[in-house]
């Protein structure tokens, strides 16, 4: 940014003209750096020098970009029209069709107003467009101009300053990112974000400032290895090495967007090697693996996949001996000249570039947006995708309540969801994107406000088809794991059931209790610690049990049938379910509680087979069945079902329940503990000297698990403040 120092005169672009290779009409830009002085020189800029300064650093930075004669001359006079008595036609009859056609695009440019909203943003960009698409020499023109505008921007009011810089950043940066003019793209954010967000600003600049010996020395310590090594290769020509430091705009993204310490940003520090062909970029690539170890994940090849500006290069990052990451860039120099000035290096290099054909994409993209943009009238729609090419590795998404998710291109609204927490992954069912429901398989774009949807079910999991669909590798390894831990609950019940089925084939029957001590042999030869992973491994087909029936046939009579033992009866049993809940004739099967009337244990209840639901269980008298009944419909569907032995194994226990008095609480209490199927022996309350509430409930419950549970449920009920069992 000392640029602001440069001294600008016609004699020093002249010079550089001279200097330069490149063919130029000197006599055409003299002149039409004469008409300029004359036709502005009543004028002065906001810091007191003479217009013209103005015109002439706009043509300076468009000769640095290789442009052409006329459009040096429509930077010379790009203000004339705007700002002096001169017309069209005279620029036309002085300079040519060209050079006023381009300062006409120009103008019209100018006109369009200051950013002051969205809406008008996106209507700035349209007309933006409409103007580059006439000639894209106008719009680098307009960048150029922008440029030195914002080189010179601290002599504006403070007001002009903000708007300026805003619009500078959230259009003239992006266009010429996309226009892939990377060293006028850089200076604008940088330009912009001193502006926008100066304390940041500074932070970062006092960090690089501090560090700048030893980033120096670093880098060059590093380039020379590189260099002594590069020496051994024959290569075409000698490769150039370059140390390059990020923009401190491009800091700013990374450690303010991604919430990365600044220390984490791998590439702040980067070398850069220019090659003659697209061989030695691999060929050197192959050298720095060998010379510096690779992080993981960190390589990109952008030769064989450029971005969608066109640019191409092999990216890596290696770290060195001294522990220090930094990122190394390789190309060749014709994609170095478009990495570096874009769609200007058709000017600068039109012979050496075989770039017509991207020449032609960049024009392509521009008239493809147009012409979206004409069908769909969608203004938002152009700012998006002129946007969503800020950062075309990552796209930034924003939850609901504005927390930022960085993610890879290309990664969906799952990625996303894992991204915010492992459960919400698991549990989601589908997704808004700004207030939209999408396709669980929906791309996502920068600046998109994410909503997850979950899924009330409890053991609601994942879909092996998102394997196929998420991007990040966390997305996809956290689903791996939940299916590799499910799959085994799965196996070891699928395990258990098999081996139960053909136990009772070969009429083996051995107590559960004694089940571990049978199996004991078999497990310890099938390296199973434990009877569940025996279970998983029959389930998954690890273990093959045809192949040891005989042998557990053999051992089941020594132990039981052949001893004075007395075998346990062979009489089916009546299937036990933790329900509590035993259905006649049918074993294992799901059960379910109707909603319609609730039944409690001690009613007389009926189950329902339902089409694949499992039997849904209904009181004797409800509604429901009493309608089956009266309609003789489906009988052959209702099948006797009881409480399972309710006097041996449920017992009572007294709750006092300690609450904030309010309204509705004891029926809370009443509500939950019927919706968890517990019976209510008694219940009183007293109001407690303190406002406070005792409520004491006598209930019946299967064991001291299921008490456990309940009291934990009870203490999440609103006011409660303690549950506690009584002594009796
Ligand atoms: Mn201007």
């Amino acid at each position: 940014m000392n640029n602001k120092d440069i001294v600008y005169s016609i004699d020093i672009l002249m010079q550089k003209i001279l200097d330069g290779d490149k063919q130029y009409d000197l006599n055409k830009i003299v002149k039409s750096y004469e008409f300029s002085a004359e036709a502005h020189k009543e004028q002065k800029r906001d810091s007191g020098e003479p217009y013209i300064i103005h015109p002439l650093a706009v043509s300076f930075i468009l000769l640095e970009l290789g442009m052409d004669t006329d459009t040096i001359c429509a930077a010379m006079l790009h203000d004339v029209v705007e700002d002096t008595d001169t017309s069209l036609d005279e620029l036309k009859k002085l300079f040519g069709e060209d050079v006023a056609m381009l300062v006409d695009g120009v103008t019209k440019i100018g006109k369009i107003p200051l950013y002051t909203k969205e809406e008008q943003q996106a209507e700035n960009v349209r007309k933006i467009l409409l103007a580059m698409s006439q000639d894209i020499r106008v719009i680098i023109i307009k960048l150029a101009d922008r440029l030195h505008n914002m080189r010179t921007l601290n002599h504006r009011p403070a007001n002009k300053q903000r708007a300026t810089a805003l619009e500078t950043m959230n259009i003239y940066a992006p266009i010429a990112h996309r226009l892939g003019i990377r060293a006028i793209k850089d200076e604008l954010e940088d330009l912009a974000f001193h502006y926008l967000d100066p304390f940041a600003y500074r932070e970062i600049e006092q960090v690089m400032e501090k560090r700048r010996g030893d980033r120096q020395m670093f880098i060059e310590s590093i380039q020379q290895r590189i260099r002594m090594r590069l020496e051994e290769v024959d290569y075409t020509k000698k490769p150039q090495i370059d140390g390059r430091v990020k923009s401190i705009y491009g800091i700013y993204k990374k450690v303010y967007m991604t919430q990365r310490g600044f220390d984490e940003i791998y590439d702040k520090y980067a070398i850069r090697i220019i090659v003659s062909t697209v061989f030695e970029c691999y060929n050197t690539l192959g050298i720095i693996h060998d010379m510096f170890k690779p992080i993981p994940n960190r390589f990109k090849d952008y030769i064989s996949t450029p971005k969608a500006n066109m640019y191409q290069s092999l990216h890596t990052t290696v770290i060195g001996r001294e522990g220090i990451p930094f990122e190394v860039q390789i190309r060749t120099w014709d994609m170095h000249y478009t990495a570096e000035y874009g769609i200007a290096a058709h000017w600068k290099y039109k012979e050496g570039i075989q770039g017509k054909d991207r020449f032609e994409n960049r024009l392509a993209w521009i008239r493809q947006i147009i012409e979206a943009q004409q069908e769909t009238n969608d203004v938002e729609e152009i700012v998006r995708t002129i946007k969503s090419d800020l950062a075309t590795d990552d796209v930034f998404a924003f939850s609901p309540k504005g927390d930022m998710i960085t993610l890879p291109l290309g990664a969906t609204v799952i990625d996303f969801a894992y991204a915010i927490h492992t459960q919400v992954g698991h549990k989601m069912t589908g997704a808004k994107v700004d207030g939209k429901l999408v396709p669980m398989e929906y791309k996502l774009k920068t600046g998109e406000i994410v909503e997850i949807i979950l899924s009330k079910d409890e053991g609601k999991g994942p879909n092996r088809t998102w394997l196929d669909i998420v991007k990040t590798n966390e997305a996809k390894s956290k689903i791996r794991t939940w299916f590799k831990k499910e799959c085994r609950e799965e196996n070891i019940v699928n395990g258990k059931a098999e081996l139960e089925r053909e136990f009772k084939r070969n009429l083996i029957h051995v107590p559960e209790s004694d089940m571990e001590e049978f199996l004991a042999d078999d497990m310890h030869r099938h390296n199973c610690e434990t009877l569940d992973d025996f279970y998983a491994a029959i389930g998954y087909g690890g273990i093959l049990l045809s192949k040891m029936l005989q042998r557990m046939k053999d051992n089941y009579i020594r132990r039981y049938v052949d001893t004075e033992k007395e075998a346990p009866s062979l009489e089916p049993t009546k299937q036990k379910s933790t329900d509590g809940i035993i259905v006649e004739g049918i074993e294992n099967c799901l059960i379910k509680f109707s909603q319609c009337c609730n039944p409690l244990p001690g009613d007389n209840v009926i189950g329902f087979i339902t089409r694949g639901h499992g039997i849904s269980i209904h009181k004797t008298d409800c509604v429901n069945y009493q309608n089956a009944v009266r309609d003789n419909k489906e009988m052959e569907r209702w099948v006797n079902v009881s409480w399972e032995d309710n006097n041996t194994k449920a017992y009572r226990a007294t709750l006092d329940i300690v609450s904030y008095d309010r309204k509705g609480l004891l029926a809370d209490v009443a509500i939950l503990l019927s919706e968890n199927r517990i019976f209510i022996h008694e219940s009183t309350s007293r109001e407690l000297k303190n406002g406070n509430a005792d409520i004491s409930v006598t209930i019946s419950v299967g064991g001291i698990e299921q008490l456990n549970n309940v009291i934990a449920k009870l203490k999440k009920i609103q006011g409660v403040v303690s549950v506690t069992r009584s002594g009796k």
